[in-house]
């Protein structure tokens, strides 16, 4: 239930996702393309063509506190005018945050970085991955993590503080659109575990519907534990490869599908099937 395409961060265009999928003997799945649903058409094209369930997805950036946090719709109308009007709204965020970004680096003696980074996102979604790539493309840094540590990261020269919307708001979004609203891999957060579990019980206060117990690998008794908080915040499950690309094992899609006994599956919450 969290997958990525080219139409987002991940290097598969939305129908070679839908074949490694099916080689790896997923029967359903949802793309959730960082704020864009861009690749679902595509994706539900080729999903019918190889007999596979396609959950419509997307992958919202909101924020908690200080900190970012992903929060996942599952299952919306397509069409509902108000998920259109969010993305609107999310594109028009992204936009100001990298010309923000491209201004700092420009300061820091680094000229070019937002055509930079538009080139390598290409069809792609901005983000500060494609900064990354730039300046690796520049000789700069030797990778991206080198990228974030020196320039982009939390505190570094051209970090930009930026409010994505509340997660009031995305949930608000997702559920007029008539999706589920899912937290997304509650561990990658820099959060202890007191933070953590304090922002599933906001999540679940603000209305949220679900929270990823599973994403990609995760030591052994993760899953466990986020099922502990899932149930006692009322919050159904969901699970996910967080699948980007093909050579990162710890992400690959077909992996990850087995929830933890006593969880409430999301896709099996009243109204998931009946959506075509
Ligand atoms: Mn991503
Ligand atoms: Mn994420
Ligand atoms: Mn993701």
């Amino acid at each position: 239930m969290h997958s990525h395409s080219v139409c987002s961060d991940g290097i598969l265009s939305p129908e070679a996702l839908m074949s490694r999928a099916k080689e790896r003997g997923v029967t359903s799945l949802a793309l959730t393309d960082h704020d864009t649903v861009a690749g679902l058409g595509r994706a539900q094209t080729a999903a019918t063509a190889l007999g596979l369930t396609l959950v419509p997805g997307i992958e919202f950036s909101s924020q908690w506190g200080r900190g970012g946090v992903h929060i996942v719709g599952l299952n919306f109308d397509l069409d509902s005018p108000d998920l259109h009007r969010a993305i609107a709204q999310q594109q028009t965020a992204r936009e100001e945050r990298a010309r923000a970004i491209d201004q700092r680096l420009a300061k820091l003696g680094i000229p070019g970085a937002l055509d930079g980074a538009r080139r390598l996102a290409g069809e792609g979604q901005l983000g500060r991955p494609h900064f990354a790539g730039y300046l690796v493309e520049r000789g700069l840094v030797k990778d991206a993590g080198a990228a974030f540590k020196k320039y982009l990261g939390a505190g570094k020269p051209a970090d930009v503080k930026f409010q994505w919307p509340s997660i009031e708001q995305v949930v608000g979004w997702i559920q007029a659109a008539g999706g589920l609203a899912v937290l997304a891999h509650p561990r990658k957060y820099p959060l202890t575990r007191t933070k953590m579990s304090a922002l599933i019980g906001d999540f679940a206060e603000l209305g949220g519907d679900a929270l990823e117990v599973i994403s990609g690998q995760q030591p052994s008794g993760m899953a466990e534990d986020l099922a502990r908080l899932a149930s006692r915040h009322e919050l159904a499950a969901s699970c996910g490869s967080d699948f980007h690309r093909p050579d990162a094992p710890w992400q690959e899609l077909g992996n990850f599908g087995r929830l933890p006994p006593g969880c409430q599956p999301v896709w099996e919450l009243p109204g998931f099937a009946e959506r075509p």
